[in-house]
């Protein structure tokens, strides 16, 4: 039997997989430390937990509307009004099975075959599948220097068939933040040339030194070609509840985006459109404690790395990433991901995977325990001089490299 070409050629989600395998290795009794990861150990908002308990006590778990609830739809936009200061209503919301398939369900939307996306370098491993599953064509821009693209990079890389351009701010994996001017500069471009934007703010609370986050819509003339993204599993720790959504002045896009969830998954979970609403409505100072918590690691994490040679990183501004050129040492990512998973049990994600080689994703979203850990694996592995054995997991480990 023969799979479809569309089978053939999307990739599985690499950060998923290492998620997998990192998790039957632990399971395995192996002492691995996972600094690999996109999800915080923080336990759910006693809100959300609340919320979820009610509702499965209800015993009333039925279909939902396939767009979302409109008490949820609610709730998102006195979010949106907090966070973007701008007002919408509920027919701007769209509520989705996590920000990932408001990402897709807005391809679906805006692409036709042929049609080409956009989207900065080094960026979330799953746009160019995404793109690709739309049967749209991934086209990727490289920084001419440093993390972040430029607007002539971006320039180049505009033609006639550019349909939209996607945007992750802060980003994963480097957690860099663009300029003001940036944004703006994104903005008037994309409304001159009638191309949709999407911005992917999943970690825009989780800013660090008072940065600030500028939403494209500050900008916005005429917003209807923006689509902004959020949800529950960053902003709360919430990643198993799958609640996402979009935010639109474009109604048409909102309701198409609705259409698309109605044939496909139907609506959102009922129980975890409860859950997330638990969350929203909620003590807001877990938002809080998590960003506090994030950019203490942040600092752990980097002081740790200053003390490994021929190493660089740029301070990440905010999400839960830190991008580190490690190309010194191997300008391959995989295979510099792989030996720091075969000899010292510490796991990483090669930079190969969001489109840059040379660097390896290192997450700060574990314990400061498990990251002041797994950067005494790495100094140790990668110190030409360290030569005596150390201990991992209650064994001794001595060099063969
Ligand atoms: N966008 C970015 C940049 C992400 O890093 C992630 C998850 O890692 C998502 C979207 C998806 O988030 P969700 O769990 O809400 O689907």
């Amino acid at each position: 039997m023969e799979l479809s070409n569309l089978a053939n050629i999307i990739g599985d989600s690499p950060t998923l997989k290492l998620n997998a395998k990192v998790a039957a290795l632990k399971k395995d009794g192996q002492p691995i430390v996972h600094l690999g990861g996109g999800e915080p150990e923080f336990p759910a908002p006693s809100a959300a937990v609340e919320a979820l308990v009610k509702k499965a006590q209800s015993r009333k778990i039925k279909y939902s509307p396939a767009s979302g609830t409109p008490e949820l739809k609610k709730a998102v936009t006195k979010f949106t009004k907090n966070v973007y200061g701008i007002d919408v209503e509920n027919k701007n919301v769209v509520i989705s099975v996590g920000a990932k398939q408001a990402i897709f369900d807005f391809l679906l939307c805006t692409v036709n075959p042929g049609d080409e996306v956009i989207y900065p370098v080094p960026y979330w491993v799953s746009y160019p599948e995404m793109i690709k599953l739309v049967g749209g064509v991934p086209i990727e821009v490289r920084p001419s220097k440093g993390l972040q693209i430029s607007l002539e990079d971006l320039l180049k890389k505009v033609t006639p068939k550019t349909k939209a351009i996607m945007i992750n701010v802060p980003n994963n994996p480097s957690g860099l933040m663009y300029p003001e001017s940036f944004v703006k500069s994104i903005v008037e471009l994309c409304e001159q040339k009638n191309i949709w934007l999407l911005t992917d703010d999943i970690y825009n609370c989780l800013v660090f030194d008072n940065n600030k986050f500028t939403s494209p819509f500050k900008y916005a003339k005429n917003p209807q070609n923006i689509l902004a993204v959020n949800g529950v599993s960053k902003l709360y720790g919430l990643t198993g509840l799958r609640i996402g959504w979009g935010v639109s002045y474009n109604t048409e896009l909102i309701a198409a985006m609705g259409r698309m969830q109605a044939q496909t998954t139907s609506c959102n979970s009922s129980l975890c459109e409860a859950g997330a609403l638990g969350a929203l409505e909620g003590d807001q100072g877990v938002i809080e404690d998590l960003r506090k918590n994030l950019e203490h690691n942040r600092n752990v994490l980097l002081g740790e790395l200053a003390k490994i040679k021929d190493i660089e990183v740029i301070t990440p501004q905010g999400t839960f990433y830190s991008f580190v050129n490690i190309s010194k040492y191997n300008k391959n990512s995989m295979a510099f991901a792989e030996f720091l998973l075969d000899k010292v049990m510490l796991s990483v994600v090669p930079g190969a995977n969001f489109g840059m080689d040379g660097y390896v994703r290192i997450s700060y979203c574990a314990s400061e325990e498990n990251i002041r850990e797994g950067l005494r694996r790495m100094l140790w592995a990668l110190d030409k001089n360290a030569t005596e054995p150390i201990e991992i997991g209650g064994k001794l480990v001595k060099k063969d490299w």
